[in-house]
C-alpha cells in the first residue's frame, strides 16, 4: 500500500464545523475529488498538491502540538494511503476526525476516528453519488451531515432521517449552504418541527472569511 499522500495543505486553525466546533485543530487537507457539489468551497484542493511521504506528514502534525486533527478534502478517502494516516495519528494519541462525501466506502476506517459523512442533498448536484450502504455502518461516534441549499433540501433531508431511520441512530448536523440558505430560515424550520438535529454554521468563514488556510 502506497505511504505517500497527495497534501494541499497542512495548518492549523480553529475546527468551524460538527462536535468539535471551536476547537484548535490541525487540518490535513488531501488533494483531489471525485465529485463536483455546486457549493464547494474547496475547489483549489481538486488539482496540485504536492506528494508527501507519511513520517513528514505525521511530522508536520505534531509540530502544531494540538490535540485535535480533522483529515479532510477534497475527499480524503480517494486517497489509499488515507486509511494508514488515520489509524497512525489515532496510535499517536490525537482525536481524530474525517470529513468525507458519502461517496466512499468508509468501512476500512480506524473507528476511533469520529467520520463525518455527507448525505449529499438532490441541490448539491450530487445526489447520484450517496453510497448507502455506507449508513449501516456508522455509530454514535459518526456524525451525519447535510448541507442545505433550499427548503426542498431541509424536506428531503427529513424524509431521508425517516427512511433510513437515523434520528437515533448518531448525531446529525444541518448546516445551511454559504450565503445561500439564510440562518434564520433553517433555525426556524428545526425549531417548528421540533427536528432533534444540530444546526451548524461554519464558525471559520465568520472569523476569517471563505479562504484557503482556515
Ligand atoms: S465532496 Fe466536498 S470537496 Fe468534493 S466537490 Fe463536494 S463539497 Fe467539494
Amino acid at each position: 500500500m502506497s505511504e505517500r499522500l497527495r497534501i494541499t495543505e497542512i495548518f492549523h486553525s480553529l475546527q468551524g464545523e460538527a462536535r468539535t466546533v471551536g476547537l484548535p485543530t490541525v487540518f490535513v487537507r488531501l488533494t483531489g475529488c471525485p465529485l463536483r457539489c455546486h457549493y464547494c468551497d474547496s475547489e483549489y484542493a481538486f488539482y496540485g498538491g504536492e506528494y508527501r511521504e507519511m513520517d513528514e506528514v505525521i511530522a508536520s502534525v505534531q509540530s502544531f502540538g494540538a490535540r485535535h486533527v480533522c483529515v479532510t478534502g477534497g475527499e480524503p478517502l480517494a486517497q489509499k494511503a488515507c486509511i494508514p494516516l488515520l489509524q497512525k495519528l489515532c496510535d499517536l494519541g490525537y482525536q481524530v476526525s474525517l470529513e468525507t462525501s458519502g461517496a466512499m466506502d468508509i468501512s476500512d476506517v480506524d473507528p476511533r476516528v469520529s467520520r463525518v459523512v455527507d448525505i449529499k442533498t438532490p441541490d448539491s448536484g450530487e445526489v447520484d453519488k450517496n453510497r448507502w450502504q455506507n449508513l449501516p455502518l456508522l455509530t454514535t461516534n459518526d456524525q451525519i451531515k447535510f448541507v442545505l441549499c433550499s427548503r426542498q433540501d431541509y424536506d428531503w433531508a427529513r424524509m431521508i432521517c425517516d427512511h433510513h431511520q437515523l434520528w437515533d441512530k448518531t448525531e446529525l448536523l444541518f448546516s445551511p449552504s454559504f450565503q445561500q440558505l439564510p440562518l434564520k430560515s433553517l433555525a426556524e424550520w428545526i425549531l417548528a418541527d421540533r427536528l432533534p438535529v444540530r444546526m451548524q454554521v461554519q464558525l471559520h468563514k465568520f472569523i476569517w472569511g471563505d479562504v484557503p488556510g482556515h
